[in-house]
């Protein structure tokens, strides 16, 4: 020893408080450091001191909570170790934290606390002569006595392993070398010892008294090894087992660990990683990788940052679920049954979801398309998948894809930075345990693309059956299998997904709900749902059916029912607060129905009655309109559709976006100028271009039609300026469907007069004056029907997609199928266009289908 030489330490010393054992004097212990205090201690002292006293801190055992060290700081163990910080390692995985390799110099008395913060410093006693153990005076007296004795048994103890092993030898010659005094601590912190020993060996700042401490501790060991080597039949290895060593330190011969199993923590927990990577069940090339990657660990000092890499990268290869799957239990009636019971309506996506289940059924290694379910927010896309992990009996992680631009997100970062994670693929399986989920890529359409690669294409090799059974994470570096995993997709819309991706996948559209239907999902599903979660039940909270259409309708303007399911949501915790103190007021009359009480029956009778009393048989909370208004407060949506059709040139057209259908108000004015058109709204080019067609068209039509401009000449354009306006300004719009909504608008303006109020449109047009069939009829019509107008006006070609509207709604409206433009103009002005005498219903209503 000779490095301490004269060190006589500081009197003041930064402590470290640690619950991780106890340093002895002459021993080197590696200790983890995370807590606020401590990590200050070590960024502004060890870090940053240069000289060797600054590496010089107190360590005191924390026998208390360790938790406290961010409050109130323990009442402090009185003795503690002054040791010598010989490395530092700090890493940022798991969470921020440094490992200190400290060796204990000698023994302090914490004489006075001098702060608390930062880290704790104080005024301390040094106890333990430093230099008397270089001089290395002999002990005499009954102290030489106990001194040779604990020397003997030490000796007695390295005797009984086995001297061929170099460290062994190394301890030997050792326990020689060291200094008499310095035996106990050494010896005790290298036996098995409790920290509660350790402790006591520590307070022992008397030598002879710290001998007669330690000695049976080391008698114990003994008698411990002695009866192992008797129990146990010699094997080979069997002195291998009983050392073991750690490795890497500054003091070697120090940092010796024995237990009576002969294992020490590290070795044993290196023994069963790998036993376990042994049983994880690997393929023989994953089993190769992680047997060499595990034969590193072994070797590598703890301290080494790689080390927890490694570590985490061998645990990870022994999580993931090789051979480890749940067995599929599909039953095409119970599925469908589960489907039906979970779901209302949406009979089309059912139904092929069960023929999917069922084709799975005859065929089990289906390589079949991906199943993409598409449509607008909260439709139930999500809540599908995971019923189709419940008939399969499968387990069910959803990987959310929105906004993921890097392809390692998907794939994995190598392993060759602090921080490298496996990709969601890989983390999911580790997540479910299993290696035939159902997995939800939900999103598929928000994919970004950025510098770091492209997620869909990383994603391709995930859904596609003939390489998926090889997927190789980037973090993983083997390949997995994939091919069980059953993958189904989510997307708002099909554009915006990659097509080689859309290529793989069998898009199923999920429109969004009528009124009716959501009225009924709100009462099969969404409230009892609701009730639950806030603990209510239908005895207490009673939400009639014109409520909830109230809701949907004044409160909600969604194709989906998320918004609604949050709507009840409120209300239920409104209400929840009512129940809740209206259980205390029974309670609080009852003491006067008490005061009679006086014999013992009568009090029984009465207490039964109080629980009666509190327990709620009240009347249940019914949520009328006024309660609605109070809960929710005014309605966000009232009808404003007729308001704004006062004036000529303002028609109703129909809009498709990812979200579900929408009306949309085209707006048209005129003024003095020379034929200009003015477009705003954010419009693409195709509506560009759809306007420009509907002034050429109703120009070229304009005598038929008797439009005229401003001054009442033939031309609507001469001497006039249009501005057309498509409000919600800030929204892009595009597409060719708002053609004929363009013409109606127009033709309200240069004729001067109203459109009708109740009346939507959609299709494209050309410039004979024809109307083409456009896509999203479904979601229009609904857009409509929620928007409470009567009339549609869609293209005779579109007439077919009628019939995927629920009948209710098809009742409550009256659709016009218009193959050419004057069509549509007769159906959306009263009395005809232009206006004829005698008007008749147009020929084409096609109502009540
Ligand atoms: P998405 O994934 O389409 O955005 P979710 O699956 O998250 O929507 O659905 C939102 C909520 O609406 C869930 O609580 C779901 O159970 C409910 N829901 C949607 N559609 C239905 C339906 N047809 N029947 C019952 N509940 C439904």
């Amino acid at each position: 020893m000779s490095s301490n030489d004269g060190i006589q330490i500081p009197s003041r010393l930064p402590l470290l408080l640690t619950d991780e054992g106890v340093l002895l004097p002459g021993s080197t212990m590696r200790i983890s450091v995370d807590t606020p205090r401590n990590m200050q201690l070590v960024k502004s002292r060890l870090l940053k001191g240069t000289s060797l006293k600054s590496t010089i801190i107190g360590v005191i055992p924390n026998t208390k909570d360790p938790e406290h060290d961010n409050q109130e700081l323990p009442s402090l163990h009185s003795i503690g170790t002054a040791g010598l910080a010989v490395q530092v390692v700090g890493s940022n995985w798991p969470k921020p934290h440094y490992t200190l390799l400290i060796t204990g110099l000698c023994r302090f008395r914490v004489a006075q606390m001098l702060k608390e913060r930062p880290f704790v410093v104080a005024e301390v006693e040094q106890l333990d002569k430093l230099e008397q153990y270089t001089e290395g005076q002999e002990l005499d007296g009954e102290l030489g006595e106990l001194a040779q004795r604990f020397y003997q048994d030490a000796v007695q103890l390295v005797g009984m392993l086995d001297m061929s092993v170099p460290v062994v030898a190394k301890l030997r010659r050792l326990l020689d070398s060291l200094p008499r005094e310095t035996l106990p601590d050494v010896l005790a912190s290298m036996i098995r010892t409790s920290n509660k020993e350790k402790l006591q060996v520590l307070d022992a700042v008397d030598l002879e008294e710290r001998f007669k401490r330690a000695l049976p501790l080391l008698t114990r060991q003994i008698e411990g090894l002695k009866l192992l080597q008797k129990t146990r039949k010699p094997r080979p290895d069997d002195d291998k087992r009983v050392l073991v060593v750690r490795k890497g330190g500054v003091f070697p011969g120090h940092q010796f660990s024995l237990d009576e199993e002969g294992e020490d923590e590290d070795g044993d927990d290196m023994a069963v990683l790998d036993k376990k990577v042994k049983e994880a069940g690997m393929p023989e090339h994953a089993l190769r990788v992680c047997l060499k990657e595990l034969k590193r660990l072994k070797k590598m000092p703890q301290s080494m940052p790689e080390y927890a890499l490694t570590r985490s990268y061998v645990e990870l290869m022994v999580e993931l679920p090789w051979n480890k799957s749940t067995t599929d239990c599909l039953d095409i009636r119970a599925a469908r049954v589960l489907l039906d019971n979970d779901h209302y309506a949406m009979e089309k996506l059912k139904k092929r979801v069960l023929e999917y289940l069922a084709v799975r059924q005859l065929k089990s290694a289906l390589k079949g398309p991906i199943l993409c379910f598409v449509g607008p927010p909260g439709v139930g896309k999500t809540s599908v998948g995971r019923s189709i992990a419940r008939t399969l009996g499968r387990e069910f992680h959803r990987i959310a894809l929105g906004g993921v631009c890097d392809q390692s997100d998907i794939r994995g970062h190598r392993r060759t930075y602090v921080g490298s994670m496996p990709g969601r693929i890989i983390n999911g399986l580790k997540t479910v345990g299993v290696n035939n989920p159902v997995f939800l890529l939900d999103e598929v359409d928000k994919l970004g693309k950025s510098l770091q690669g492209d997620p869909a294409a990383a994603l391709l090799e995930v859904l596609d059956p003939e390489q998926n059974h090889s997927f190789t994470d980037h973090y993983l570096n083997v390949s997995f299998d994939l091919s069980q995993v059953l993958f189904i997709a989510t997307a708002n819309t099909t554009a915006t997904i990659p097509p080689a991706l859309l290529d793989r996948m069998e898009v199923l559209q999920v429109p969004g709900y009528t009124q009716e239907e959501k009225v009924e999902i709100a009462h099969r599903h969404l409230i009892p749902h609701q009730l639950e979660q806030h603990g209510l039940t239908p005895q207490q909270l009673q939400i009639p059916h014109h409520t909830t259409l109230d809701i949907i309708t004044k409160y909600t303007r969604e194709a989906g029912v998320r918004s609604l399911e949050r709507k009840i949501g409120a209300i239920c915790r409104a209400v929840a607060v009512k129940v809740a103190e209206g259980h205390k007021s029974p309670k609080v009359e009852q003491p006067s129905a008490q005061q009679g009480a006086v014999d013992g029956e009568r009090k029984v009778d009465e207490s039964l009655r109080e629980s009666e009393m509190a327990a709620p048989p009240e009347m249940p909370i019914v949520i009328d309109p006024m309660a609605l208004k109070d809960i929710l407060g005014p309605p966000l949506f009232e009808m404003e559709v007729s308001e704004r059709l006062t004036l000529p040139g303002v028609a109703i057209g129909l809009a498709w976006t990812p979200l579900g259908g929408e009306i949309m108000f085209v707006e048209a004015s005129r003024m003095e100028g020379e034929g200009q058109l003015t477009l705003t709204g954010q419009l693409g080019d195709v509506m560009k271009e759809s306007a420009h067609l509907a002034i050429s068209w109703l120009r070229s039509n304009a005598k038929k039609y008797q439009l005229t401009n401003l001054t009442g000449g033939p031309d609507p354009l001469e001497g006039t300026d249009i501005h057309l306006h498509f409000p919600a300004g800030a929204v892009t719009k595009d597409g060719p469907s708002a053609g004929v909504t363009i013409v109606t608008c127009l033709a309200s303006l240069f004729s001067g007069r109203l459109v009708r109020s109740d009346v939507a449109m959609t299709g494209e047009i050309t410039l004979r004056g024809l109307v083409l069939p456009v896509g999203g009829i479904k979601d229009k019509v609904l857009a409509a029907h929620r928007a409470g107008l009567r009339r549609v006006i869609l293209p005779k070609r579109n007439e077919k997609d009628l019939e995927e509207i629920p009948a209710p709604v098809r009742a409550e409206l009256d659709f016009v199928a218009a193959s050419s433009l004057s069509d549509v103009l007769n159906a959306a002005f009263d009395g005809g266009f232009p206006i004829t005498t005698n008007p008749l219903p147009h020929p084409h209503v096609t109502s009540k289908l």
